[in-house]
């Protein structure tokens, strides 16, 4: 499923520590919660005040960049990140193209303060951006698979219209990972994600990074951080840290069993649609197969109606109702009940690390009601 250099990349990042360690030295990372650093000399660089730079962010900055193969800035959400990118790169007057069907807290923060700040913000469906004309177009958000509806747009496709355009582009990674996709390869000037989810892979910490290769554009973001003051807090990184050493292995996982489901339900008397851009008929397919190392661990199926789809989820006892994805339990929600423009039934499923059979067994009792 992954690349054979994916592979080399997981057990890279298993022993990145290794390198600097003295004898006697943890193997695990400290977390180190200092806010100043010992300068008495302030012209020999090192640590200074945590605002700036701090040492147990600089590690999963390591990771995250090993798994980037790019410079990364952590921050403390995915929103951080986006919202750094975003300033980092528009002004006044420019143009701004997001998903209409992405994540609805980025639009949100488009329409209440990009806006505001005089930039023109408009949206476009994921699966329009290839063929959009981005004349006069400043910066162009991407997200692909779109979250809930999975549709997806040709990385490349849309960097090249794009740069020929001479707009930048901001790819959303989140649902996919540096493991599974690489828009930066594909073309992307830079690349946000939300960590918070199957990096972290827990449900119990929120974190995200920025991850570019244009030296200039990425000490804007990272001056962002410094001056806006969007850091991320050192127990959180640490958090992040550990979860990302199991991340190769969780999703391998996730992936192979969500390939089960989403056939599964497919064949499913219950389910009226299901949306996984690894099943050979999706709409999504032949595009993910191409720009994706895995068709990712989130299904989008839709049950007869609201009622049904709640008492699916309120019965199968290994599915959490939750809104979020990426962690180590299967979850599940209706993704109509935040408004999102999906039919009533449709569900947002995030395939987790249960062994396959017991969670499908429950599944398909659940659907049977
Ligand atoms: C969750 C998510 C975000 C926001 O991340 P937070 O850590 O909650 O701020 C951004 N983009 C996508 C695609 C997400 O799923």
């Amino acid at each position: 499923m992954m690349r054979d250099e994916d592979d080399l990349l997981a057990a890279r990042l298993q022993h990145h520590r290794a390198a600097g360690l003295t004898q006697g030295a943890p193997i695990a990372l400290p977390i180190i919660t200092a806010t100043t650093f010992h300068v008495p000399d302030h012209t020999k660089g090192g640590y200074s005040y945590a605002r700036a730079a701090s040492p147990t962010w600089d590690e999963v900055e390591v990771q995250l960049s090993l798994l980037e193969e790019a410079p990364v800035v952590a921050f403390p959400s995915g929103m951080a990140a986006i919202s750094a990118a975003l300033m980092a790169t528009l002004s006044a007057g420019k143009r701004v193209i997001l998903p209409r069907d992405g994540y609805y807290v980025t639009r949100v923060f488009g329409e209440t303060f990009l806006k505001s700040f005089g930039v023109q913000v408009e949206y476009l469906p994921t699966a329009d951006f290839e063929a959009a004309d981005f004349t006069g177009v400043g910066v162009v958000l991407i997200e692909t698979p779109s979250n809930p509806g999975l549709d997806v747009c040709d990385i490349a496709v849309v960097a090249a219209r794009a740069h020929a355009a001479g707009a930048l582009v901001i790819a959303d990674n989140t649902t996919m990972t540096p493991l599974l996709q690489r828009p930066l390869d594909l073309g992307a000037d830079l690349v946000v994600a939300a960590d918070t989810k199957a990096p972290a892979g827990h449900s119990d910490v929120l974190f995200g990074h920025v991850a570019g290769r244009d030296a200039d554009l990425m000490a804007r973001v990272r001056e962002w951080r410094r001056l806006s003051g969007a850091v991320p807090g050192s127990f959180e990184a640490w958090l992040v840290h550990r979860g990302i050493e199991t991340l190769e292995v969780r999703l391998s996982r996730m992936c192979a069993s969500a390939g089960v489901i989403a056939e599964r339900l497919l064949g499913h008397p219950a389910v009226l649609a299901v949306r996984y851009p690894g099943l050979p008929g999706d709409p999504s397919h032949a595009v993910a197969a191409r720009q994706m190392s895995g068709f990712g661990f989130l299904i989008s199926f839709t049950l007869r109606d609201a009622v049904v789809a709640e008492k699916f989820l309120a019965d199968c006892p290994f599915v959490a109702q939750a809104t979020s994805f990426g962690s180590t339990h299967t979850s599940g929600e209706r993704r109509a009940r935040w408004g999102d423009a999906v039919p009533e039934g449709l569900i947002r499923l995030s395939v987790g690390c249960e062994p396959v059979e017991p969670l499908w067994a429950a599944m398909d009792a659940a659907l049977r009601g």
